[in-house]
């Protein structure tokens, strides 16, 4: 069994596939790992680390021949993957709803082509899930973003020269990314209060230590919502929000706003009249922006200003911290695949009706076979 690792091509992709310590794990399976030369360079992992924990290290055009594994972070073109064996797995995060015609490209290839950002919310799937692993890190790195463009302190201070007042973070959306901005804002001394559409968060957010701010008497998404994620909300719920909002949005200093619905556009929480109420010097950062954005006026990737207000677009904050998001999203591959491991054959064996290997598969024997792609 070969497993390659490839350099990523994409653009903006820091991270890689595998890490030294993923690579000797496959290998204390029996697999035979070849890294790809650079492909740890943008998260510092040179080639000698992959070497010296027994990888080969060559060229793509060599780790991809005879490899019955192929381990990738964004989905690399179909034609830069000439030389794979039919029959071979692609796995990483392939983006299948955006790039269908590449999702084509593989099944023609012969690929079985797998999503990890399609994996099931199950409890068997946690270690596994790509998505969890790398928003944690995204909502950590939203609240630091924050902080460097805000021109205050977050913490208070009582210092000879006067006070300094703690800064007010306002968190919206609180899955995993919200939760991690909640707890990063905290430890930075700031004054916290968050809110979601889900009611099961109201408690989560509680026992961090921050303020929860709900819609009452107005139904939202009754306890964690179907498998965590939220649905779209009644009209009257949503004027609620933007009402409370308002009123909250005022007063605060720092937003971090998380929230989407899967298969859907990002849902609009703040409106540009919203925006000018705020303090000049106030720092949104949108985790939302690639998904069409929270906040009216956020681009993509960008820094906006509106009405005095810093605006983050923030796109793939995980691909900043490339060394800690390599390492999560690497053991989230290796904790996949060493679940289907077959010690007798000495690879993953993937049963085509495990409830896993049904929801990520993309393409088998050719053709495209994932029923999402199928409806979309
Ligand atoms: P997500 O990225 O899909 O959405 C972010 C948050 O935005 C969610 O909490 C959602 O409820 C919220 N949201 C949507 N519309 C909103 C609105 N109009 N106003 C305010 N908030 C809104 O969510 P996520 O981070 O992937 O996680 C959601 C849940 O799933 C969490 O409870 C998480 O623990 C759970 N989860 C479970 C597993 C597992 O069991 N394997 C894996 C991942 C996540």
């Amino acid at each position: 069994m070969k497993l390659a690792v490839l350099r990523e091509t994409a653009q903006g992709e820091t991270r890689v596939a595998a890490i030294p310590e993923t690579a000797k794990k496959f290998a204390a399976l029996g697999a035979r790992v070849a890294v790809e030369a650079g492909a740890g360079a943008a998260a510092s992992v040179p080639d000698g680390d992959f070497a010296a924990a027994g990888a080969e290290v060559g060229s793509r055009a060599e780790v991809l021949h005879d490899a019955d594994l192929i381990l990738c972070v964004s989905g690399p073109e179909p034609d830069s993957l000439a030389g794979a064996r039919a029959g071979a797995l692609l796995i990483g995060a392939l983006d299948p709803f955006r790039r269908a015609d590449a999702v084509r490209g593989y099944a023609a290839a012969g690929l079985q082509a797998l999503a990890m950002e399609w994996m099931p919310r199950i409890t068997r799937a946690q270690s596994m899930d790509i998505l969890s692993s790398q928003s944690n890190l995204a909502g950590y790195k939203a609240v630091i973003d924050a902080a460097a463009a805000y021109g205050r302190a977050f913490p208070m201070m009582m210092t000879a020269a006067g006070t300094v007042s703690p800064a007010r973070v306002f968190v919206m959306g609180v899955g995993v990314a919200g939760l991690q901005a909640i707890a990063t804002a905290r430890r930075l001394g700031a004054q916290v209060s968050a809110t979601d559409v889900r009611s099961a968060t109201r408690e989560q957010i509680q026992s961090l230590g921050a303020k929860p701010i709900f819609v009452e008497g107005v139904a939202g998404i009754e306890g964690e919502g179907q498998g965590g994620y939220a649905g779209e909300t009644s009209d009257e719920y949503r004027r609620a929000q933007a009402e409370l909002v308002s009123s909250h949005l005022s007063k605060q200093d720092i937003v971090i706003t998380t929230a989407l619905i899967p298969g859907k556009p990002a849902p609009r929480l703040i409106s540009d009249a919203q925006l000018a109420t705020m303090r000049p010097g106030s720092v949104v950062v949108d985790l939302a922006a690639d998904a069409g954005g929270n906040v009216e006026g956020t681009v993509c990737g960008e820094r906006a200003q509106r009405h005095g207000v810093t605006i983050l677009g923030a796109l793939n904050l995980a691909r900043s911290l490339p060394a800690d998001a390599s390492a999560l999203f690497a053991r989230n591959l290796y904790n996949f695949l060493s679940a289907f491991w077959d010690k007798d054959s000495g690879g993953a064996v993937l049963p085509a009706d495990d409830e896993i290997v049904r929801a990520i598969t993309l393409t088998r024997d050719g053709q495209v076979v994932a029923e999402r792609l199928a409806s979309a």
